[in-house]
């Protein structure tokens, strides 16, 4: 490259090939062919876009598979010498379909659900109710009662008074309902550093000094059998300190409540990140397995307390190495800067796009990478910003990245790592009209999801007679 770009970040400058799709940011079966368009599972994102349009969602459907069985092995390989068990819950909030929620099933994994929708979904796609969990702060009695219904292997009790609601909901139904009680460990885990507090300010869990009164309260009703303790303490977690201060901290609680009945499970939650740009280190699930299942076999054997079965619910790590959004490039524009180190331009490349189909980066500033997808370019990389075409500055995809400077409108680009909190955070802001799901497997695709289209929008506004466009 030539001069830096004073407005590049660091990881920008340091980076090598700007063309290249680096394995631990893109789906392993990720390459360029030989006219340097992008393929992934054989499929050149060309063709796809030809037959779909842009902004499209695709997604390998090997590498989900193969990431939701490898979590599954890395806690079960690990747990099944103690004796114990891992259940991994598929975070279904992540990305959700039917076939997803097959794909996880056939998998051997379980499914959190956290609504009645996510619910509905995950049992008319065929998930059995003994593999689904129950999630939420504030669930609704019709929730409850379609849960216990389905006769869910787990309800995470969230709050004191929903003790008395579900077990009142169990006693209807006629059914002995699996509780587990969330705790709001104090541990907060973020990408690099976690924090330790007595007690978290936010809306989800008990403290840990309430455990013992509300597993009292669970015990004391026979509609409710307790399974354990919850915890989760955050998401895009890269290191193990978190969660092994958290189930250091769960686990004591869980050894003093053994003296008043069964505690066969111990869940600490999701949370795995994953590399969303070059630069960041994807998390090796054995590894953070190996450390998990470290610090429980030590603390256990600390207190002197068998090693439960092990819960687990990991929603980005399994879908979000996945998914690859297609854009449309579109308006170009250099904008101009003044810099500490002098004048500076920075390239603002518009899509088709925007905060519709990917609210991480507004929602939470996120940094994502961008790849010319339909060819290679022997242009020299120049610092872009890839932005939506929504009305608002804060409409950002990509904050920095390089393209080549020839890169404009009739291109196509990629943006990898976009299968988790994507299609499932997706909306209709500036009545743009959400992109559909195309899943690729061993050069065949499969539309998961259609295109919505203005019909399915207006369909909903009473001011035009059911519909019309
Ligand atoms: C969001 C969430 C998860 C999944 O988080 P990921 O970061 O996608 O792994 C798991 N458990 C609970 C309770 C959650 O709220």
């Amino acid at each position: 490259m030539t001069t830096p770009n004073p407005l590049a970040p660091a990881r920008l400058t340091a980076a090598g090939d700007p063309q290249a799709l680096p394995a631990h940011v893109w789906p392993a079966s990720a390459r360029r062919d030989d006219d340097g368009r992008i393929e992934i599972a054989g499929v050149a994102l060309t063709d796809l876009v030809e037959r779909h349009g842009t902004p499209l969602y695709v997604l390998d459907e090997t590498e989900l598979r193969t990431r939701a069985r490898r979590v599954l092995d890395a806690f079960g390989s690990r747990t099944a010498p103690l004796g114990a068990r891992a259940h991994v819950y598929y975070a279904a909030k992540a990305f959700l379909t039917a076939d997803v929620a097959r794909w996880m099933r056939d998998a051997g994994l379980r499914l959190d659900v956290a609504t009645g929708g996510e619910l509905a979904l995950a049992l008319a796609a065929g998930v059995p109710g003994e593999r689904l969990g129950l999630h939420g702060n504030d669930k609704s009695d019709d929730e409850l009662a379609t849960a216990i219904e389905a006769g869910v292997a787990s309800i995470v009790l969230d709050s004191a008074e929903e003790v008395g609601r579900v077990a009142d909901a169990a006693r209807r139904a006629g059914a002995v309902q699996g509780v587990r009680l969330r705790v709001n460990s104090g541990v907060h885990a973020s990408t690099h550093e976690y924090l330790a507090t007595a007690r978290e300010d936010q809306k989800f869990g008990v403290a840990l000094a309430q455990v013992p009164g509300i597993v009292a309260a669970v015990r004391a009703r026979p509609e409710l059998r307790f399974l354990g303790l919850h915890s989760h303490i955050g998401s895009q977690i890269l290191g193990v300190g978190g969660f092994a201060e958290a189930a250091r901290r769960l686990l004591e609680v869980h050894r003093d409540l053994l003296g008043g009945g069964p505690v066969p499970e111990l869940n600490l939650g999701g949370g795995f990140g994953i590399a969303y740009t070059a630069d960041q280190e994807a998390v090796a699930i054995e590894e953070l397995a190996d450390g998990i299942v470290g610090t429980v076999v030590d603390a256990c054997r600390e207190l002197g307390v068998p090693v439960p079965d092990l819960a687990f619910e990991p929603g980005r790590w399994i879908v979000g190495p996945a998914g690859v959004t297609v854009y449309s490039a579109g308006t170009t524009k250099d904008v101009e800067l003044q810099t500490e180190d002098g004048p500076a331009v920075r390239r603002y490349v518009s899509v088709d796009g925007g905060m519709s189909d990917n609210l991480r980066t507004a929602l939470y500033g996120a940094e994502y990478e961008v790849r010319l997808a339909n060819r290679l370019s022997t242009a020299e990389p120049v610092l872009v910003r890839v932005v939506g075409k929504h009305c608002e500055s804060g409409d950002v995809v990509v904050q920095a990245d390089l393209l080549p400077a020839d890169a404009g409108r009739g291109d196509l680009l990629a943006v990898p790592a976009t299968g988790a909190y994507h299609h499932s955070l997706a909306n209709n802001y500036n009545l743009l009209t959400r992109p559909p799901v195309v899943a690729v497997a061993d050069g065949a695709e499969r539309v998961l999801i259609t295109r919505e289209t203005l019909t399915d929008l207006f369909a909903r506004d009473t001011g035009l007679a059911g519909g019309a466009a």
